[in-house]
């Protein structure tokens, strides 16, 4: 079994269909998907069909949770809640219907998923440094578990009550370590790099695989542009922070 593992979607169609076809490229059989398929990008409807037609394991994110909601009950910075408010108007009664049923966590296989912790995942924490990743790890009774939120690849490493951090391509998971795997973000990377991101765990080999696959960039950007959505939204997006 190989196992696409998307994050962070985010209503870019673009840098999600690129995903796909990628990883049906590289012979994955099944996909998994960590939260937040809309906010912030232009084809929140579009992109929420494309995931439920993968029929695949999901978890919500933050603004998988605000977009359902009628009205914002989280302290969202003004561009990401003109971003939900837009949002909102551009999903069906149904969309919103299937992201607020959405579970916070849980296991496929022999591994975990969540967006964003383990130890609160309905407060939203972020991960970034070892000490979060201890927390987290506290709750994490599978050998992987992987999460999304920050929109940065990383692996957290836990290995004789000791904690690593890194950024690498390949992960070869071994048996007396756990593993918190960041899988990047498809449609809003944050570490410089523009370029949609996702992990492949390939089931038999014991190896996750963190990709980078470039998309129609300019596309998505005019979409957001003409959806009257903050320009600084298209923005970023090239300049992936
Ligand atoms: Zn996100």
């Amino acid at each position: 079994m190989r196992f696409a593992i998307l994050s962070d979607v985010h209503a870019n169609l673009e840098a999600l269909e690129a995903v796909l076809a990628d990883a049906r490229g590289r012979n994955c059989t099944d996909f998994v998907c960590l939260g937040d398929v809309v906010g912030y990008n232009a084809n929140p409807h579009e992109c929420v069909e494309r995931i439920r037609e993968l029929d695949c394991p999901i978890v919500k994110g933050n603004h998988d949770e605000q977009a359902a909601l009628l009205e914002s009950s989280s302290d969202f910075n003004p561009v990401a809640e003109r971003a939900i408010q837009w949002t909102r108007d551009n999903l069906s009664e149904e969309d919103r219907k299937w992201l607020r049923d959405l579970p916070l966590q849980r296991q496929v296989r022999d591994f975990t998923i969540v967006h964003a912790t383990l130890d609160t995942p309905s407060q939203w924490g972020y991960v970034f440094n070892n000490l979060d990743a201890a927390a987290s790890f506290a709750y994490q009774h599978t050998g992987v578990c992987f999460f999304g939120h920050t929109h940065v690849a990383m692996v957290f490493m836990r290995e004789n009550g000791e904690i690593k951090r890194e950024r690498m391509e390949y992960v070869r998971i071994k048996p007396n370590t756990k593993y918190f795997i960041n899988t990047g973000s498809v449609g809003q990377p944050r570490d410089g790099d523009w370029r949609a991101a996702y992990c492949i765990y390939d089931f038999e080999r014991n190896l996750v695989q963190q990709l980078r696959i470039k998309y129609d960039l300019e596309a998505a950007q005019k979409k957001i542009i003409k959806a009257g959505l903050p320009p600084l939204l298209a923005e970023r997006l090239a300049i992936g922070r």
